[in-house]
């Protein structure tokens, strides 16, 4: 168990979202199912993209699976994924191809697909970002997945810049609730985020409308708030487990700084997002190795409104707000901070005394 606070709980149905939002939770809740049940079918060898990272059979296919069912709803709207089907399409991959082609037979609506039509799926991905679109990133923590830790499938949708739906299926992890202890109030419910083998469950905020917890059964939504803890040396911090990612010696620091001696929590993907959101952590910290890399929007966009909607604040290192109007990357933003909104302005007081860029 990572953390446990007291919350706030409401029963809300997934439809009072919205239509939009609706469709988008239960297309991501059905390919978490899916990732679920295939799981053991799902590893294997990764192929390794031009970038270096790898990419697996399940990075396809929920790509394959999450256009499909989009542009069954939204012909119109153009998709932007992280994966497209270049690697797939070459000589050494032909037994991941098969795979992705057998298994997608299963998890899409229809059956059995040809291996053009599963790869023209793939390739959906590839569209522009305008002035509405989706972005997606099939398996965010891919590494997670190979190692038996956490990954999530992360899905928003951006108009004219900014986030308005943000999607994040966690096949690993659960927001359970549960009567708080106090007698006094039948109102409360106790957040626990849990790893491990558990249920497993999608996040979902809507500009405006709050940030939720969707389990796998039912359509009853329990709301994501940030903890309300202001103290800067009661910060707990995410972080990624990826080394190359961030500058983790650097978080620590930081915390030192905040006279914080809690360990980060070291996780992949936007599953820190979702524990932010829940209460289980006040602060989450990107701060790049590489002062040349700039974050992918399908590895930022659900997470940043899940993380504001459930009352939280998201800036990058210079207090700026994530700006996703410069396409595929954030151009305009370095490193990222993400807290409970209480304890921002320290962070970012901390990162401007040490020069942190
Ligand atoms: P995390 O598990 O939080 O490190 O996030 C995983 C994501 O980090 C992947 O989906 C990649 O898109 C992204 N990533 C890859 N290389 C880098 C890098 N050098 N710096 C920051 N993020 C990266
Ligand atoms: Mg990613």
């Amino acid at each position: 168990m990572v953390a446990a606070k007291h919350r706030r709980r409401y029963l809300v149905h997934l439809e009072s979202l919205g239509p939009d939002a609706a469709f988008a939770g239960e297309v991501i809740r059905d390919a978490v199912r899916s990732i679920r049940a295939l799981e053991r079918d799902l590893l294997g060898d990764p192929l390794t993209k031009a970038n270096a990272s790898p990419v697996t059979v399940a990075d396809f296919l929920v790509q394959a699976f999450v256009a499909s069912r989009l542009a069954q709803r939204f012909p119109d709207d153009p998709l932007v994924g992280e994966e497209d089907a270049t690697v797939l399409r070459t000589e050494p991959a032909r037994k991941v191809r098969r795979r992705v082609v057998e298994l997608a037979g299963r998890m899409l609506p229809g059956g059995a697909l040809e291996t053009e039509q599963m790869l023209a799926w793939i390739d959906r991905g590839r569209g522009a970002c305008g002035h509405r679109f989706w972005t997606l990133d099939p398996i965010d923590g891919t590494k997670g997945l190979l190692r038996g830790g956490q990954y999530v499938i992360a899905l928003a949708l951006l108009v004219d810049g900014s986030v308005q739906i943000g999607v994040i299926g966690c096949p690993r992890l659960s927001v359970r609730t549960a009567p708080a202890s106090r007698a006094d109030s039948g109102e409360h419910a106790m957040v626990a985020a849990v790893e491990g083998d558990v249920e497993g469950g999608v996040a979902i905020g809507v500009r405006g409308r709050g940030a939720w917890w969707l389990s796998l059964h039912g359509d009853h939504l329990t709301r994501l708030s940030v903890s309300t803890e202001a103290n800067p040396a009661q910060t707990c911090a995410l972080h990624s487990l990826e080394s190359r990612h961030s500058d983790l010696d650097e978080l620590r620091r930081v915390l030192r700084e905040l006279r914080s001696d809690a360990s980060p929590i070291l996780m992949d993907g936007q599953t820190k997002h979702v524990l932010l959101a829940a209460g289980a952590a006040e602060l989450l910290m990107r701060i790049p190795t590489d002062p040349l890399y700039r974050e992918a929007i399908w590895d930022q966009a659900a997470g940043a409104l899940i993380v504001e909607e459930a009352g939280g604040r998201v800036t990058d290192l210079d207090g700026l707000a994530l700006d996703f109007t410069t396409g595929r990357h954030l151009l305009r933003n370095t490193g990222i901070v993400a807290s409970n909104s209480l304890l921002h302005d320290a962070v970012l007081d901390v990162v401007r005394q040490r020069s942190i860029r």
